[in-house]
């Protein structure tokens, strides 16, 4: 079997990573794997189990239940323990409480090798905080996404007001920025660049250029 070839996408919220993912991986056949979304399931688990409450978390019973935590990824729909949640992991509440359960890490490990076992066996775009820099030190490609704070969060407060949540710029551009430091900050996997990513403003870019743009450097990388 040909070697599985791996790019890894990191950055911060909303700077486009999974809309460049989804359009790599359709353009090369390959597998997409938004890892934001795990993190999410396992804090829509707690939310839904009463682990989580004001930003509280029952650590120890969340970790006595990592193994009870089944995600799985079809296409663009995603399953936690058998129900689609693809809509619901994005809400604002699971936003608001997702960087404490990330912070975490035994949580960390548990996703970080269902992640590596996704990447093992077929080509894959992953996007993330840690992909380049924990996940797949070794990935064959690397990009590391930024993009102004303000445009980041008009693009987030469209894909919400899209699915009817009420909510507003003000308080989506404060929890991306809550996010950033809180993914920035901790100890385990930070969100930094790897030295060996290229790094892409996406405020220079359409998505198609810069889809276009990363399939050159997929191409040079291959050839
Ligand atoms: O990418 P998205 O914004 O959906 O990610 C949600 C949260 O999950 C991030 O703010 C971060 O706390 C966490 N995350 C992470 N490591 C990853 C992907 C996401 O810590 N690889």
């Amino acid at each position: 079997m040909k070697k599985p070839f791996v790019i890894a996408i990191d950055g911060a919220s909303s700077t486009g990573k999974s809309t460049l993912a989804k359009g790599l991986a359709k353009a090369l056949g390959f597998a997409h794997v938004d890892s934001g979304a795990m993190y999410r399931g396992v804090t829509l688990y707690a939310q839904q189990n009463d682990l989580l409450e004001n930003k509280t978390l029952n650590t120890e019973v969340l970790l006595s239940q990592l193994d009870d935590i089944h995600l799985r990824f079809e296409g663009d729909t995603f399953w936690l323990n058998g129900v689609d949640v693809s809509a619901e992991i994005r809400s604002m509440q699971v936003s608001e409480a997702v960087s404490l359960v990330a912070a975490i890490p035994e949580v960390r490990a548990f996703l970080v090798a269902q992640q590596r076992i996704m990447g093992a066996n077929q080509s894959v775009v992953m996007d993330g905080r840690d992909i380049g820099t924990v996940v797949f030190p070794k990935a064959d490609l690397k990009l590391f996404l930024t993009a102004d704070v303000n445009i980041r969060a008009q693009r987030r407060f469209d894909e919400l007001s899209a699915q009817n949540a009420s909510t507003s710029v003000e308080e989506v551009r404060n929890n991306l920025a809550e996010r950033d430091h809180l993914d920035s900050t901790r100890a385990d996997s930070p969100l930094v660049q790897a030295a060996d990513a290229v790094p892409l403003d996406a405020t220079q870019f359409t998505v198609e250029s810069m889809r276009d743009h990363v399939l050159d450097l997929v191409a040079e990388r291959l050839s």
